[in-house]
């Protein structure tokens, strides 16, 4: 029996590791690929993300990996619409937005983990939780080279990301039908930047949008997310031809950008899911493993870092009271929703404003005029202000009425 099996060598997963190992636990760390590996991903990290890494102490060993850092987040409306945002005007220049490959950034957040002390072992596909006589998990279950493995331990954190193998054994898996769509992601040859890298975000003709973040000088990385609809009428069997159609329907993104693609397009989703609870008897679940709505505001990896620490204060509250550690994991559950749900809430509000076109191009257009409306926004969705100062009366007023 040892003290905490991780689920997952995402950020999620190596960041609890890490936290845990820090303060002295016996900590496995799982993971079902070896790295590096690739994870679908618009591969943007906002300035919320560089502060929770530093919290940490896991920006040197991410620093090592090369980041890219991004100053600038240029956002281009369908009609062509656009305004810019600089980390200056975020008041976050000494640590701005960057990208990286998660390929490199995932490999370097999990050897941070193991100089934490904690043990990370690849190549184990978990397939279940362990549980005692009375529902509480107590371990979990892996296929590790052709073989069953068995791991027992006194809490297991689930940070196995997207329909997460242990939320589905538990049954706390919920669809979002309402809101399905898809993530295609690629890597572009191609000219530029031109000056200084900046995020692109350019909303798309069929309700969908792409990202751009640059990888380094002529290497341009893209996310696009469409609605499940369009997956389905245009994909089977022709995903690379999909992606460059579609791009060359972005008004700013089309031709010049389409140079020579580097690799495959990769496709995820349904990209919004969530969990029914995020905390069960000898378990808690983190970062994608616990839910999540939809990546435009470039947030994902920022809400598994946090989550993670969330998780692991919690987990140690728990080791501390053995025998009766519920109210202890359960407080993990009041403390993501008091801090998630306030972000999630200006996600699903700015999709909104996005399903409705003339909406969106009005707001764009405010936008560009009204540079400080522009800045809070931003802010807000790079985890600096709190949500609550552009979900209020007064900003709605200024950007729609
Ligand atoms: C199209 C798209 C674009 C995105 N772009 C961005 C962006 O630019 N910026 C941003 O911040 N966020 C973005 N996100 C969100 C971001 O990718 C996720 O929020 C983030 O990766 C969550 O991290 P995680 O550690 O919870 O899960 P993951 O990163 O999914 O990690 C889960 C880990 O668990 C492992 N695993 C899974 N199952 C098992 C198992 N059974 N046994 C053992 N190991 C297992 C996986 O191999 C993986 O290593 C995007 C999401 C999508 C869909």
């Amino acid at each position: 029996m040892i003290d905490v099996v991780v689920v997952g060598a995402g950020p999620a997963g190596s960041a609890a590791a890490a936290w845990l190992a820090a303060a002295g636990c016996d900590v496995w760390l799982l993971e079902r690929a070896h790295f590096p590996r690739p994870k679908p991903c618009g591969e943007f990290f906002n300035p919320g993300c560089v502060r929770e890494l530093a919290a940490l102490g896991a920006w040197p060993q991410v620093e090592a990996a090369s980041p890219q850092p991004h100053r600038h987040w240029r956002l281009v409306s369908r009609q062509g619409r656009l305004f810019t945002v600089s980390a200056a005007d975020l008041g976050v220049e000494a640590t701005p937005a960057f990208a990286l490959s998660r390929e490199r950034f995932d490999a370097a957040l999990a050897g941070y983990a193991v100089r934490c002390g904690a043990r990370l072992l690849e190549g184990w596909n978990v397939r279940g939780p362990l549980l005692d006589g009375r529902g509480r998990v107590v371990g979990v279950g892996a296929r590790v080279a052709g073989r069953l493995r068995e791991v027992r331990a006194r809490v297991v954190i689930a940070a196995d990301g997207p329909r997460s193998v242990l939320a589905r054994h538990l049954n706390l898996l919920r669809p979002v039908p309402r809101y399905r769509r898809f993530g295609l992601v690629t890597r572009y040859e191609t000219e530029g930047p031109a000056g200084e890298p900046a995020l692109e975000m350019h909303l798309g003709p069929t309700g969908g949008y792409c990202g751009l973040a640059w990888q380094g000088p002529g290497i341009a990385h893209l996310a696009m997310v469409v609605p499940a609809t369009e997956l389905s009428r245009k994909l089977s069997g022709r995903v690379g031809e999909y992606f460059t159609e579609a791009l060359a329907r972005y008004p700013l993104l089309g031709e010049q950008r389409q140079r020579r693609r580097r690799g495959p397009v990769w496709t995820t989703g349904p990209i919004a899911w969530r969990t029914r609870r995020q905390a069960w008897p000898g378990l808690l679940l983190v970062g994608d493993a616990a839910g999540f709505y939809d990546p435009f505001t470039g947030q994902g990896i920022t809400f598994a870092l946090h989550t993670a620490r969330l998780a692991a204060e919690a987990t140690l509250a728990a080791l501390a009271r053995p025998g009766d550690d519920w109210e202890a994991l359960r407080a993990y559950e009041r403390q993501r929703a008091a801090w998630l749900r306030p972000k999630i809430a200006l996600q699903v509000a700015i999709q909104a404003v996005l399903a409705r076109p003339w909406l969106a191009e009005r707001a764009w257009e405010r936008l560009g005029r009204r540079p400080s409306l522009a800045t809070r926004l931003l802010a807000a969705t790079a985890d600096v202000v709190p949500v609550e100062e552009v979900l209020n009366r007064s900003f709605l007023a200024a950007l729609f009425a």
